[in-house]
């Protein structure tokens, strides 16, 4: 019996396990997945969350359900991987074994990796929306804002879902432009990029949007540390706040440094067309866990895991691997007023205006709002827990395709 074992359950490791169950035959393979707890978490919510679209119950699920039969779960934290013994090591003991080792254990936020974040203002003037009691607490703290300052920030890149931010502030000043107070709160978005985003046209497209909301941008802004209400840049501007909605440190998860296999922020290092981990011909890395130049989305998990699984088969065959993951991401971003933008791109092509996926027809627009988009973003929910999750087809091609997009890129 072949072992492979897949460390974390979230996004791409169910996805993985679920398609290599299909791939596999069992009577040689014996497939786990190993997650700390069993609740799935549907993480674009969270963006929602604050303003009411979604309550908690509507973003978790069982994880074990979303497990095809044959494939094994065990609940634990990994202490540690040997590499070399080819062992996994769990925190109350428990030793796995394995022939071939998947990390697909994400990226997390750290907020005590900058000082002050979570001093006594912490879920009392200082808010996160990237976990679950964060995004809920934000809820609560947004409904009772009357007014003055507020502030999103991020504190470094990468980060998950890097247009995240941005779409909280849209939908901030939408929020309270709705509720009638949106003349006693002032915007600022504070970014250590030097723009809106990480992509030029992109950026000039959404900078350009903040601008019209009256939204200011303080670039170039990189935290050293928060002092009571005020932000603190390294070259000592300061930036005070009322409300802080921040995107604290992301990092991979603590035992993959602990074990040898991570870079400055705990990813692995991989190939980044086959996924195959740097220092060990027998580790992939999947999804957020690995430290390839594209955006750590749910989207790019998906269209990995696509190119992964024909690797995978090949090589624990001993066959050269052929596929070649190209960095595709896709993302809707939503800007307020049920409208929303999508933007597609990969290693080598920035997000491009345009309409997706037929040439002329979309129905969906590249890098312009529209109402479709949104409900794109809401029916991805469904889509999520019923085709994506168990890796049933879905009829759009993984690779970056520049059928639809303008590559002259023209002002709309
Ligand atoms: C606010 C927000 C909005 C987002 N919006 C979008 C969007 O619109 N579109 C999009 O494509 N993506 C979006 N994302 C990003 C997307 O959710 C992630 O990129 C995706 O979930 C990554 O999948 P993953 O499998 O790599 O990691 P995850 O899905 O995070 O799974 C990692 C798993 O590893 C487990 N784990 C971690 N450490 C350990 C350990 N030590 N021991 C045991 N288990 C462990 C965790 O419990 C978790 O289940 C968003 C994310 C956030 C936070």
């Amino acid at each position: 019996m072949r072992r492979l074992v897949i460390l974390g359950g979230g996004t791409a490791g169910t996805m993985a396990a679920n398609k290599l169950r299909r791939r596999l035959n069992l009577d040689q393979w014996q497939i786990t997945v190993v997650d700390q707890t069993d609740e799935h978490l549907y993480q674009p919510g969270l963006l929602l969350l604050p303003f009411g679209t979604y309550q908690a119950k509507d973003l978790i699920r069982p994880r074990r359900r979303f497990l095809s039969s044959g494939v094994d779960l065990v609940l634990g934290d990994i202490e540690r991987v040997f590499p070399v013994e080819r062992k996994v090591l769990l925190a109350d003991g428990h030793r796995l074994p394995y022939d071939y080792l998947v990390i697909a254990t994400g990226t997390s936020p750290r907020p005590d990796q900058t000082p002050g974040l979570l001093g006594p203002q912490w879920r009392r003037s200082i808010f996160d929306f990237y976990t679950l009691d964060g995004a809920a607490a934000l809820a609560q703290a947004l409904e009772t804002f009357q007014g003055g300052r507020l502030v999103v920030h991020i504190v470094d890149m990468p980060i998950k879902c890097p247009v995240a931010p941005l779409e909280f502030m849209f939908l901030a000043e939408a929020f309270f432009r709705g509720r009638g107070r949106r003349d006693k709160v002032e915007l600022v978005y504070v970014t250590p990029l030097p723009g809106a985003f990480t992509k030029p046209i992109a950026s000039a497209q959404l900078g350009s949007m903040l601008d019209e909301r009256g939204i200011a941008v303080e670039p170039d802004f990189l935290v050293e540390r928060v002092d009571d209400h005020t932000l603190v840049s390294y070259d000592e501007r300061t930036v005070p706040f009322d409300l802080l909605v921040t995107v604290p440190l992301n990092m991979g998860a603590e035992y993959v440094a602990r074990s040898g296999l991570g870079d400055e922020l705990n990813y692995v290092p991989v190939d980044k067309h086959t996924l195959l981990s740097r220092t060990s011909d027998r580790i992939f890395a999947l999804g957020d866990a690995n430290n390839i130049p594209t955006s750590k989305a749910g989207s790019v998990a998906h269209f990995e895991v696509e190119s992964f699984v024909d690797n995978f088969v090949a090589h624990v065959d001993g066959r050269p691997m052929t596929d070649r993951f190209d960095g595709h991401a896709n993302c809707f971003v939503e800007s307020g007023d049920g409208r929303a933008l999508l933007i597609d791109f990969n290693y080598d092509t920035e997000p491009l205006p345009g309409s997706y996926p037929l040439p002329g027809v979309g129905p969906l627009r590249l890098l312009g709002e529209s109402r479709l988009n949104h409900w794109g973003k809401l029916a991805f929910r469904w889509l999520y827990w019923h085709v994506l999750l168990p890796g049933r087809p879905v009829p759009l091609p993984a690779r970056m395709s520049m059928a639809g997009k303008h590559q002259t890129p023209r002002m709309e």
